[in-house]
């Protein structure tokens, strides 16, 4: 769908009018496309700060070396690292208003902030100055998008915060234009398994099988293209009736097509069929996208609204997941992906069903990423908010609307910015992120 607003505010006859009139300005996002780059901050003017005590200066500079990073000690900044995981008591926070501050000041437009925390903060003053950090992060994302800006937090457990190659995968993600619609969130990164940076001739993904559900349109057609562009062979995987939208995305990406009801009781059965070829072995890559929205409100809602969406959204994923982990189809060191929605984080009138789905897959890859550490496999949920997408395209204009503006970059997001943050968690450097939900929704102001 077409942001009128978006284009009226960035053009230079319009902008002066809806400036007058008191609209949201949303500003134009800077996005990367395509594979990874060796290289992925290169150019980027990016100071890195730390506090006293910072435990992950040394590594966050070798890991935004490697990255091509220019290092910059004045503005415009397109990149702040700010390391906060030396706060030993809340009379540390002042370097927030202090340095940090005057750093802030210099960002260019389209800039990203990624400030980094202790997880295992010793005692309770350094853990309510690691908690504060989240605070003030949310509240300079709001105070940045305005100039579609971001800002975001990582917390680090001791142990990872000296390692460049725990963190590499995140500040290439975090500190680039791949994480255009993810800002105010909070991630939690664990030791990873020391995987290499993943960028390699052919892709981050070459050699590897993906398997994408609801892969015709939206976000799965994105993600599936995402994940080829970085060399994955990707299974694409939708209802039959979307089966030549779905032929011709495979054709394009070299793939193969699968027109199959995720529902069907023998789903999980023929994903394995169709990923136990010659040319492929196992699925590297497991993206349980599909999803159905039947909106209605609670008493309205027939038996067949609320089963569908069940169905589809939840009930077939623990069935396909089963027969794939009952065949030992997932290889050791995979990623799988669910789609959530920050409907089931914050909850959405007439989605009593849709939100309960949503939510039941938040708890979900929080309790199978414990089952399948062992081997590796990173289990997450990304949550968009609004996506400019079919499903969004379907709802009442006013409605719509406000969905869109309700962030802060008042703009809706594209399906290429949730394939980001998929391709960011599909990484092997990302193995130190597992059972976690990563919102990608311009810091929507629900469930905020
Ligand atoms: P979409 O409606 O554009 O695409 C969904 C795809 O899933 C369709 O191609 C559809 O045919 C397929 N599908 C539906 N039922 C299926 C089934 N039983 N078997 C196989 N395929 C099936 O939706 P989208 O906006 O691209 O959303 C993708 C995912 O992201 C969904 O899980 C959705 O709930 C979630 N999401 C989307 C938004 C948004 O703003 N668009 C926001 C939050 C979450």
């Amino acid at each position: 769908m077409t942001d009128t607003l978006l284009q009226l505010a960035n053009h230079p006859f319009s902008a002066p009018l809806v400036r007058a009139l008191g609209l949201p300005q949303p500003k134009v996002l800077r996005r990367s496309q395509g594979a990874f780059l060796p290289k992925e901050l290169a150019g980027r003017a990016t100071l890195l700060l730390a506090a006293p005590g910072g435990l992950a200066e040394a590594a966050c500079r070798a890991a935004l070396a490697d990255l091509g990073a220019q290092a910059a000690t004045t503005g415009p900044l397109h990149a702040l690292v700010i390391d906060l995981t030396g706060l030993a008591s809340v009379d540390d926070l002042n370097y927030l208003h202090g340095t940090a501050r005057a750093a802030i000041g210099q960002m260019a437009a389209g800039a990203r902030v990624l400030l980094l925390a202790s997880a295992d903060a010793p005692g309770v003053e350094a853990a309510a100055g690691a908690r504060a950090v989240e605070g003030f992060t949310r509240a300079l994302a709001k105070e940045v998008g305005r100039r579609g800006a971001t800002a975001n937090l990582l917390y680090l457990p001791a142990e990872v915060a000296s390692s460049a190659a725990n963190l590499t995968g995140a500040l290439a993600f975090f500190c680039s234009d791949r994480s255009a619609y993810v800002s105010g969130q909070a991630l939690r990164l664990q030791p990873g398994r020391g995987l290499a940076s993943p960028v390699q001739p052919g892709g981050a993904f070459a050699g590897k099988t993906a398997v994408v559900t609801g892969a015709a349109g939206g976000i799965g057609a994105a993600t599936a293209r995402r994940l080829a562009a970085d060399g994955a062979h990707v299974l694409c995987v939708d209802v039959p009736q979307a089966q030549a939208a779905l032929s011709s995305l495979a054709a394009e990406l070299n793939g193969q097509a699968l027109a199959l009801d995720i529902t069907a009781a023998d789903a999980g059965a023929q994903l394995v069929a169709a990923t136990t070829t010659a040319a492929t072995s196992g699925i590297d890559i497991l993206i349980h996208n599909a999803g159905i929205t039947r909106d209605r409100t609670l008493q309205r809602m027939s038996d067949a609204e609320w089963h569908s969406v069940m169905n589809v959204n939840l009930r077939a994923v623990i069935n396909i997941d089963r027969a794939l982990d009952a065949a030992g189809a997932l290889n050791a060191n995979a990623r799988e992906v669910c789609l959530a929605s920050i409907s089931g984080i914050a909850g959405n009138a007439g989605q009593t069903n849709y939100s309960a789905s949503k939510a039941a897959l938040i708890g979900y890859v929080q309790a199978r990423s414990v089952a399948l550490q062992a081997r590796g496999i990173t289990v997450n949920a990304v949550a968009p908010g609004f996506i400019e997408t079919a499903m969004t395209g379907r709802m009442p204009m006013m409605i719509r609307e406000a969905g869109r503006r309700l962030n802060a970059l008042s703009q809706g997001g594209q399906p290429g910015d949730v394939a980001e943050a998929i391709a960011f968690l599909a990484r092997g450097d990302a193995s130190g992120v597992s059972g976690q939900t990563l919102r990608v929704c311009g810091q929507s102001l629900l469930g905020a």
